[in-house]
């Protein structure tokens, strides 16, 4: 049996090497290392694939959002709701630019924010919405859409999880994540559903004028050369990473439909469980499964992990510590109880190896042993 490992990056690039090595050939032989035609192919690829006007390639995820909201014309003290069961880069990017974070709890089934919890933070500073598509499931976009627009708000989805998957609305459009607010945001890290071999990240908008400021923005706010109309930064995809990209874009929904058999996997060998909850799929949203995440009830969680790695098996926490219990977040405004749900998932959820590569030899060992552990 293959070596099991949270990711396996190794055994997905042999299977596309050649196509990956031509393609970085090609940018070492054109000595064109930034902004490129392999980055502004991928970029129309890309659009072509989400069904977006605009892509604007960045460094990464982080900066994503960081381009994004500086372009909307925020100022200091603007608040901005976020969920408090997230990667940390989220709310970074608010603090950073001196906007005020407000957190909100999540729903205990998809791990997404909570629309009521969206709605009673609403105050009359606040000035935009980020949804995180946490685990690979899109949240309730419909919900968070009419919120925003009923209170004239900025909806700016952290799609760093969720690239490929897609969001239907009542009336039967279906829009892939990302697309479906004012401006969404994704990561190029090696272990996301599109991961490249270093740092990247992108932008998508239907925006036109806000495309247009983002891409300033992402270039030292300058739209002409050498003339900077705004404070900007620094943040572009490089066009090794760009040849790497284009390559597994077209594989996308296989390496997607790969989790998802997967989790399928998973899901029925834990169904009856009792002391499992499978990770739960709102009906409105495909699941790409970035994380494939239980949450556990009367487990000793340490103790099961510890089993698991003496059995070569990883396992990790997605996440350990809710944003308003971070150190450097820690806030008058919050205390420890405020947000039961994301408080107590952060004790329960334990997230098993996910990849594409996962064989059925390598799920059967996993979930032989995790039943093992819990029946004993
Ligand atoms: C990975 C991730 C980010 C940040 O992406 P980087 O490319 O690492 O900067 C932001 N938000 C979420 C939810 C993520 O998973």
């Amino acid at each position: 049996m293959n070596k099991i490992q949270m990711v396996d990056l190794h055994s997905q690039y042999a299977k596309i090497k050649t196509d990956i090595d031509n393609g970085i050939q090609e940018i070492l032989d054109s000595a064109i290392f930034i902004k490129g035609p392999k980055v502004s192919q991928f970029q129309k690829n890309l659009e072509q694939y989400l069904g977006v006007k605009h892509v604007i390639p960045v460094g990464n995820g982080t900066d994503a959002l960081l381009v994004a909201l500086m372009s909307l014309g925020l100022k200091p003290g603007d608040e901005v709701i976020t969920p408090t069961f997230t990667f940390i880069a989220t709310a970074e990017v608010v603090a950073l630019l001196g906007l005020t974070p407000v957190v909100v709890d999540v729903d205990p089934n998809t791990f997404c924010m909570s629309v009521d919890a969206v709605r009673k933070a609403i105050t009359a500073k606040t000035k935009a919405i980020v949804p995180v598509h946490l685990f690979g499931q899109n949240a309730d976009m419909e919900a968070i859409i009419g919120l925003a627009k009923e209170h004239n708000l900025y909806v700016v989805e952290d799609a760093c999880q969720s690239i490929g998957s897609a969001y239907t609305f009542s009336d039967g459009r279906c829009v892939k994540s990302g697309c479906m607010g004012n401006v969404g945001c994704t990561s190029f890290f090696p272990s996301k559903n599109l991961g490249c071999y270093g740092d990247g990240g992108a932008i998508f908008t239907n925006d036109d004028n806000l495309a247009a400021t983002m891409r300033a923005v992402a270039n030292h706010g300058m739209e002409i050369r050498y003339h900077h109309d705004r404070v900007g930064v620094n943040s572009r995809l490089d066009s090794i990473q760009a040849a790497v990209l284009d390559v597994k874009l077209k594989k996308l929904d296989e390496y997607n439909k790969a989790r998802q058999q997967a989790a399928a996997y998973y899901n029925q060998a834990f169904a009856s469980c009792e002391k499992i909850t499978i990770p739960v799929q709102a009906s409105n949203t495909t699941h790409v499964f970035h994380q494939y995440t239980l949450k556990l009830h009367g487990v000793d969680r340490a103790a099961l992990q510890k089993y698991l790695s003496d059995k070569g098996i990883p396992s990790m926490i997605y996440y350990p510590i809710p944003l308003h219990m971070q150190k450097a977040y820690t806030d008058p405004r919050y205390k420890a109880g405020d947000f039961p749900v994301a408080e107590m998932l952060c004790q329960s959820v334990l997230s098993l190896p996910m990849h594409t590569e996962l064989d059925e030899e390598q799920l059967a060992f996993i979930t032989k042993h995790v039943l093992a552990f819990i029946n004993q």
